[in-house]
C-alpha cells in the first residue's frame, strides 16, 4: 500500500486480515493439498509398481502351477502309453484266438475291410482292418490284439483325459477303445500310416523309439481337436505299428476355462509352433477368433487335418514377437496390445509336449483397484479442497464480518471524536464526555472533550483579550490618525515589518509596497549605511536614538525626524525597532529661513557694530581734540568773557556727553561683536559702592536727592563681576535713579546676600515707568521720557543688561508710574561659596602640615579683592608667610628681597605683566629657581598652553577654586 493512498478503515482492517491471516493461511493450506495430491500420486506409482510385480508373480505361479499339472497328466498318459505298447508286444509275440463274441462281431466289408460290426456287451474294442492293403489281412494278429481289450479298457477308464487307446499297424489296422462305428468314420481304403499319429513314431521321426506327443489334429475318428501320445511297436526291428492315447484338448480346454485367473483373466494353451491350442471365450473377444471346438464329420477323414494358420499366435501381429520369447525361455512375462489395451501375459511349459500355458490379464484389471483407489482419493482431495472452498468461503464471511464489526467498534468512536472535534471546530467547546469501550478511544474522547473545555476557557479569555485588544487598537488607531509622525516596525536587518500612518504621503512607497522592504530599498547607499549603524547602536545600548534624514516620497523630497527605539519583550529580549518620524520639513525650512534670517541679521548687525565701532573710534579722535582744547580753553577761565566761558561749559558739557554716547555705543558694538571680554573674579562690593555712590553724590546734592544706604553692612561681601563693569552698570543705575527722579527726591540704594547671589538695589521716587512701556527700556536707544527734559542716550540700560549678562547676572526692574522705580541687579556671590570650601577643604585634609617650617608666599595682584581671597584662604595654614604686592615691579623687588619659595602672579598687571615677571624672576640669580604659578581669567586652552610653554609651573584660573588652589600649593611648597 502506498503511504499515501487513503481507505476506509473496513478497507484497511479488511486488507490487513487478508493480509496477516488469510493468505498465509491459504497458501499453507494450498501447500497442504498439493502435498496431499503429490503423495497420493507417488503412492499411487509405488502401489502400481508393487500391484504390477505382485500380479506378474501371481501369474506366473498360476500359469507355472497349471503347466505342472498337464504336465503331470500328459507324463502320465505318456506312461500309461509305454506300458500298452509293452503289453501289445507282448500280445504280438503269443498265438491267440478270438473269443466268440469277437467271432461274431468280426467281419468284412464288400470292400474288403475287415472289421467289428458291433460292440461286446461289455464295451470292447473297434478293429478296422483297411481295405487298401495290397497284402492279406494277418487276421491272427487282430486275435492277439484283442487280447489287450481290457488294458484298453482298463486305461481309457482310469486315465480321465484318454479320448482312446488304440494300436495301428504299418498294414493299416487299426485297434481301439471305445467301440465306434469303423465303416461309418473310416475310409474303406485309409492308409493309416500316411496319418501323423503313426508317422510321426516311425524311425525317421522317432529314431530313440521312445514315446511322443503329436502335434494337434483333427481326430479322424470323430473325437475332434486331438493330440495323440504314441509309441513305436517293433518286432525283429521292423516298425510293427505305433500304439496311442488320444487326449482331447476339450478336456484340457474345460480345466483351463475352469481356471480361476485373478483379475478376470483367463489361460490359453499354445502348442510348440504358436498354434492356439485351447482358448477360452474370453480369448476368443481379444484375438478375434472362435475356437474351433466343434468340426463337422460330415466327410470321411482321408488326411491329416490341422488347425488353420489364423490360430498361429507368431502368425498374429499383436503377438508376432511371442515367436522370439516363448520358445526361447520356458516361462517368463511380456506384454502385449490388444483392441488398444495392454494387457499381461505370463507363460509356462508344458514339458512333456512343450506346449506353452499363457494367462492373459488385462492389465487396466490389475489396476483397476488401484484406479478405484486413485479414485477415491481424488475425490477425498476434491472435496478436500472443496470444503477448504467452502470453509474459506464461511471464514472470509465470518472474517469480513468480524473486521466490519471490528471497524465499526473503531470507525463509531472515531465518528464521534470527529463530530466531537467538528463540535469544537464550530466553536461549541463544552462537551458531554462519551465513554467508549475502546480504552485509548475513550481517552482521546475524554482528553478532546477537557481540551474543547481547555479551548474554551482560553477563547473566551482571547475574546476578552481581544476586544481589549481592539480597543487599544481602536484608541492606537485614533492615536495615530490624530498625530501627523509615521510609526513603523522595523527588524534588525531594517526590513519594514509594519507601518502606521495617517497620510500615506509622507512614505517613499504606498504602505503595502513598502512593507517587507529594507531600509536600503528606500534610502541613499550612505544614508541606508548610516540608519544601519544607527539600528546597531540603538540595538547594543538598549537606548533609543534620534536621527534626521531627507529622502523621497510621495508628496516629494521631505525631512524627517526619527526616533528609533528597541522593542523587547517581557523577558527583556530584544524583539524590533520602532521607528517614530516626523516631519520636520516645515521646520527646517523654518530653521533654514530663520538661520538665514539671523545670518543676515548677524551680518547687519556686524554691519552695525562695525560702522559704529570705527564711527566711535573715528569720533573718539576729534572728539579728544575738541574735549581737550575745550578744557585747555577752561584753564584759560579768565582770558574768556562770560560769554564765551558759558559756551566752552557747553561745548565740554555736550562733548562729555557725546563722548559717553560714542563710549556706550562702542561698548555695546563690542558685545554685540563678541569682541568685548570681561574678567571675572571676586569684587569687594563695599568699595564699589562707595566710589560709586561719591561719584552721583554731586549730582544728587544738585537735585537735593537724598541717597540712603546701608554701606557698613556691607563688609566682607564679595562677588564674581568684572570690576570695572559693574561699577558702570551700578554708576547707570544710580546716574538714572538721580535723572529720573524729581527734586529733593529720594534714592535708597541696598545690598543683600539671598543665597548663592548678591542683589544690589537701587530704589527712586521718580517718575517710574508705565507698564506697557517697560519691556521697552532695555532695547538700545530707547527712550520713553522725551529725551529733551531729561538728557540721556537711551543706551545706558541696554549696555547694562548685556553686561549683567556677561558677567552671569540679571538686571531688573519694577516701577510704577508717578511712584518710583526699583532696579536691582543680581551676581553670584563669592563669600559664602569660599568661606564653604576653605571649610570643606580644611575638614578633609591637613595641608601643608606635613613640616613645621614656615614658607613663604608671595602673592602679586592689583585686585585687592582677589589678594584678600587668597589670604583668606590660607588663614588656616599657620606655616605660610603671605606677603603680597599690588604690581609687578613691588612683586620683583619683595621677591628679591625675601626670596620666597613660590610666587603667585596675575598676568593682567598694569605695568609689567605676569610673563614680564616671569622672566625677571627667572633672570635674576636671586630670584631664580623659585616656581612661579600664573592667575588669570583668561581659562582659554590656547592661553593657557602659552603660560605653560613660558615656564609657569602651573596655570590657575579665576575664579580661583579653594580644593584646587590648596591642592596646587601643597605641591609647589
Ligand atoms: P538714558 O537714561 O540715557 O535715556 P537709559 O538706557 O539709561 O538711557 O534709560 C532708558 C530710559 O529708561 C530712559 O530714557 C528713561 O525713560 C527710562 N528710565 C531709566 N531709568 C529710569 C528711572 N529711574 N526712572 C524712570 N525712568 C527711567
Amino acid at each position: 500500500m502506498q503511504e499515501n493512498q487513503r481507505m476506509s478503515l473496513m478497507k484497511w482492517i479488511w486488507r490487513s486480515f487478508l493480509r496477516i491471516a488469510l493468505i498465509p493461511l491459504f497458501v499453507v493450506e494450498l501447500v497442504f493439498i498439493s502435498i496431499f495430491f503429490f503423495s497420493n500420486d507417488w503412492a499411487n506409482d509405488v502401489m502400481m509398481k508393487l500391484f504390477k510385480d505382485a500380479a506378474q508373480e501371481d501369474l506366473l505361479h498360476t500359469v507355472s502351477r497349471e503347466s505342472k499339472v498337464i504336465t503331470m497328466q500328459l507324463e502320465s498318459i505318456s506312461n500309461t502309453t509305454n506300458l500298452y505298447r509293452q503289453e501289445v508286444e507282448e500280445s504280438l509275440k503269443n498265438r491267440a484266438l478270438f473269443t466268440e463274441e469277437d467271432q461274431e462281431r468280426l467281419h468284412y466289408s464288400s470292400d474288403g475291410v475287415f472289421h467289428t460290426t458291433r460292440n461286446l456287451k461289455e464295451d470292447g474294442a473297434a478293429v478296422f482292418y483297411s481295405g487298401a492293403t495290397t497284402q492279406d489281412h494277418d487276421i491272427q494278429k487282430v486275435a492277439r490284439l484283442l487280447t489287450t481289450q481290457d488294458l484298453m479298457k482298463h486305461i481309457y477308464k482310469t486315465e480321465s483325459l484318454a479320448e482312446a487307446v488304440y494300436f495301428n499297424t504299418h498294414d493299416s489296422l487299426n485297434v481301439m477303445f471305445p467301440y465306434y462305428d469303423v465303416m461309418d468314420q473310416i475310409n474303406p481304403k485309409t492308409l493309416i500310416p500316411e496319418f501323423n499319429f503313426y508317422y510321426e513314431a516311425d524311425q525317421e521321426h522317432n529314431p530313440s523309439r521312445g514315446t511322443k506327443w503329436t502335434d494337434v489334429y483333427l481326430d479322424p475318428a470323430g473325437n475332434g481337436w486331438l493330440a495323440s501320445s504314441i509309441a513305436p511297436v517293433y518286432k525283429d526291428d521292423s516298425l510293427e505299428g505305433v500304439v496311442g492315447i488320444d487326449v482331447t484338448l476339450d478336456t484340457i480346454r474345460e480345466r483351463i476355462l475352469d481356471l480361476d485367473i485373478p483379475w478376470e483373466g483367463f489361460g490359453m494353451l499354445v502348442g510348440k509352433d504358436g498354434t492356439i491350442l485351447a482358448l477360452p471365450q474370453k480369448g476368443e473377444v481379444i484375438f478375434g477368433l472362435n475356437e474351433l471346438n466343434e468340426y463337422a464329420y460330415d466327410q470321411q477323414i482321408y488326411t491329416n487335418t490341422f488347425k488353420p494358420e489364423k490360430f498361429n499366435l507368431y502368425n498374429q501381429d499383436e503377438t508376432k514377437h511371442f515367436a522370439e520369447i516363448l520358445p526361447e525361455a520356458k516361462k517368463g512375462l511380456t506384454t502385449a496390445k490388444f483392441n488398444g489395451k495392454d494387457h499381461f501375459l505370463a507363460w509356462s511349459t508344458v514339458e512333456e509336449t512343450g506346449w506353452k500355458f499363457i494367462s492373459v490379464v488385462d492389465e487396466e484389471q490389475i489396476f483397476n483397484d488401484l484406479f478405484l483407489l486413485d479414485r477415491e482419493l481424488m475425490k477425498i482431495g476434491a472435496l478436500m479442497i472443496f470444503g477448504l472452498i467452502l470453509f474459506y468461503l464461511l471464514f472470509f464471511m465470518f472474517l469480513y464480518k468480524r473486521a466490519q464489526k471490528l471497524s465499526h467498534s473503531i470507525s463509531d468512536p472515531l465518528y464521534e471524536i470527529n463530530n466531537l472535534v467538528h463540535e469544537i471546530g464550530a466553536g461549541r467547546y463544552y462537551q458531554k464526555d462519551e465513554s467508549f469501550r475502546i480504552e485509548e478511544l475513550d481517552q482521546t474522547a475524554t482528553s478532546i472533550t477537557s481540551m474543547g473545555q481547555t479551548l474554551g476557557t482560553a477563547n473566551e479569555e482571547l475574546y476578552k483579550a481581544q476586544e481589549e485588544l481592539k480597543e487599544k487598537e481602536s484608541d492606537l488607531r485614533a492615536l495615530v490618525s490624530s498625530i501627523d509622525d509615521v510609526i513603523m516596525r522595523l527588524d534588525e536587518n531594517g526590513t519594514y515589518i509594519n507601518i502606521w500612518t495617517n497620510d500615506e504621503s509622507k512614505l517613499s512607497k504606498s504602505k503595502n509596497d513598502l512593507i517587507g522592504t529594507r531600509i536600503n530599498d528606500v534610502f541613499s547607499e550612505k544614508d541606508a549605511l548610516f540608519f544601519m549603524v544607527t539600528i546597531r547602536e540603538v540595538q547594543e545600548l538598549g537606548q533609543p536614538k534620534t536621527v534626521e534624514y531627507h529622502i523621497d516620497t510621495l508628496a516629494g523630497k521631505r525631512w524627517f525626524q526619527g526616533r528609533l527605539a528597541p522593542i523587547v519583550d517581557e523577558s527583556g529580549e530584544f524583539r524590533h525597532f520602532v521607528l517614530t518620524a516626523r516631519d520636520i520639513t516645515d521646520l527646517k525650512e523654518l530653521q533654514e529661513s530663520l538661520r538665514k534670517a539671523k545670518e543676515e541679521a548677524e551680518q547687519a548687525s556686524k554691519a552695525k557694530s562695525d560702522f559704529l565701532s570705527s564711527m566711535s573710534h573715528e569720533l573718539r579722535t576729534p572728539m579728544n581734540a575738541i574735549l581737550g582744547f575745550t578744557q585747555l580753553l577752561e584753564y584759560e577761565k579768565d582770558a574768556l568773557t562770560t560769554s564765551q566761558n558759558e559756551s566752552v561749559e557747553e561745548i565740554l558739557k555736550a562733548g562729555n556727553h557725546l563722548l559717553t554716547l560714542i563710549n556706550e555705543m562702542l561698548d555695546l558694538a563690542r558685545i554685540e561683536a563678541g569682541k568685548l571680554t570681561v574678567s571675572l573674579e571676586p569684587v569687594e562690593v563695599q568699595p564699589v559702592m562707595e566710589e560709586v555712590i561719591g561719584i552721583i553724590s554731586p549730582l544728587a546734592s544738585n537735585k537735593r536727592i537724598t541717597i540712603d544706604h546701608n554701606l557698613d553692612l556691607w563688609n566682607e561681601i564679595y562677588v564674581y563681576a568684572d570690576r570695572t563693569r559693574l561699577k558702570q552698570v551700578l554708576l547707570n543705575l544710580l546716574s538714572n535713579a538721580v535723572k529720573y527722579n524729581q527734586d529733593e527726591g529720594c534714592i535708597r540704594v541696598e545690598c543683600s546676600v539671598k543665597g548663592e547671589k548678591a542683589q544690589f538695589l537701587v530704589e527712586d521716587t521718580g517718575l517710574g515707568i508705565d507698564d506697557k512701556e517697560i519691556d521697552q527700556i532695555f532695547e538700545p536707544f530707547t527712550r520713553i521720557l522725551d529725551e529733551k527734559i531729561i538728557e540721556g542716550t537711551g543706551i545706558g540700560l541696554a549696555l547694562s543688561k548685556q553686561l549683567m549678562a556677561l558677567m552671569n547676572g540679571t538686571i531688573s526692574v519694577k516701577s510704577e508710574l508717578g511712584e518710583g522705580s526699583m532696579f536691582w541687579i543680581e551676581l553670584p556671590a563669592v563669600e559664602n561659596i569660599i568661606t564653604d570650601q576653605i571649610q570643606e577643604t580644611n575638614q578633609k585634609s591637613t595641608v601643608l602640615t606635613g613640616s613645621n617650617e614656615k614658607k613663604k608666599l608671595l602673592y602679586i595682584e592689583d585686585n585687592p579683592a582677589n589678594l584678600h581671597l587668597v589670604q583668606k584662604m590660607i588663614t588656616h595654614k599657620s606655616n605660610i608667610e603671605f606677603m603680597s604686592a599690588m604690581n609687578g615691579e613691588n612683586g620683583l623687588k619683595l621677591a628679591q628681597t625675601h626670596q620666597p619659595d613660590l610666587i603667585l602672579v596675575d598676568l593682567n598687571l598694569p605695568g609689567l605683566d605676569g610673563y614680564d615677571v616671569l622672566s625677571n624672576v627667572q633672570d635674576h640669580p636671586s630670584t631664580k629657581g623659585i616656581p612661579v604659578i600664573a592667575i588669570s581669567a583668561n581659562a582659554m586652552p590656547r592661553e593657557i598652553e602659552k603660560g605653560i610653554a613660558a615656564g609657569f609651573q602651573d596655570y590657575l584660573t579665576k575664579p580661583l577654586e579653594v580644593t584646587t588652589f590648596l591642592d596646587v600649593l601643597q605641591k609647589h611648597l
